[in-house]
């Protein structure tokens, strides 16, 4: 492998990639076939205050390259950092850890978790035979959901898993400016959520939509659009975030070229807002 032509963290001038492809390439990093099955590299496993407490497996590789990304620098060198661990020791890791600190939800987070399908979906079935956890949170980027149906269908047998997908951009510029990926690939993740909705799984949407300097009114506006099409629902269900300062965050903006102002200062209304104010004008022209 040509590690000199993999894509680290984006600069200007960055060539885009294609992150179906990118994917592909990274999995050849980052897993590998043994007797105990396919091995993903993980850094490490602990447990977080997010979703009022969670057992994590911190693991490698994924396949967009976003500016305002916290994760460590194991995303853009996957071939310096983690170790390889089977499905069934990172089920095992988890359940500890979950034990430890009095959990029942669990999650792969610190990369793309659907990288290295044959792991995940191993992983996986432990976790649905397991009295000790009632939750997998799968959070993703949604860029290989959006490509293969099927394992979308594999994903969405298990009971105990609910998926959060993550979008990036309101518009296929902008996708290329914020996460290094061909405008092409704009649709995929958008893609993800239908297929989602298609085989009736478990699942919510996230968007960098909160912060207005990193997503314009207009192009918050093509985001929350492109979702209605899709359902309206999911527009009120949106999580949207802002981008935090991670010392990783600031680097990866100022390698971008991209200054923001800090503290963030100005929120947008949150979308419930926006949509009963709406209704309320409506109403009042009646
Ligand atoms: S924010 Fe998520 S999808 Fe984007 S590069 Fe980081 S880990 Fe990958």
């Amino acid at each position: 492998m040509e590690m000199d032509k993999y894509p680290r963290y984006v600069t200007p001038g960055f060539k885009p990639f294609d992150p179906v492809k990118l994917a592909e390439w990274t999995e050849k990093i980052v897993t590998r076939r043994t007797e105990a099955g396919q091995e993903r590299k993980y850094t490490a496993f602990y447990a977080t205050g997010v979703y009022r407490g969670i057992a994590t497996g911190y693991t490698v590789g994924c396949c967009l390259r976003c500016i305002f990304c916290w994760v460590d620098w194991s995303r853009d060198f996957p071939e310096r950092f983690g170790t390889f661990y089977s499905p069934e020791a990172v089920f095992q890791k988890l359940v500890e850890t979950a034990r430890k600190y009095g959990v029942k939800k669990v999650r792969i987070s610190g990369a793309e978790p659907t990288i290295g399908k044959d792991h995940l979906l191993a992983v996986l079935e432990r976790i649905e035979e397991c009295d000790e956890i009632n939750l997998f949170i799968l959070e993703t980027n949604g860029i290989l959901f959006g490509v293969d149906k099927k394992y979308v269908e594999k994903v969405a047998q298990f009971s105990k898993v609910h998926v959060r997908v993550s979008l990036k951009a309101g518009t296929p510029e902008a996708f290329t400016r914020k996460t290094g990926a061909i405008p092409e690939a704009f649709e995929i993740p958008f893609k993800a959520i239908e297929n989602l909705l298609d085989v009736g799984a478990s699942f919510h949407v996230a968007a960098m939509s909160a912060d207005p300097r990193i997503m314009t009114p207009e192009e918050r506006l093509s985001l929350i659009q492109r979702l209605a099409e899709i359902d309206p629902r999911l527009v009120l269900e949106l999580e949207e975030e802002v981008v935090d300062p991670y010392d990783t965050t600031l680097q990866r903006l100022k390698f971008a070229g991209v200054e923001l102002e800090w503290p963030l200062r100005k929120i947008y209304v949150p979308v419930r807002e926006m949509l009963m104010e709406m209704l309320k004008k409506k109403r009042g022209k009646k």
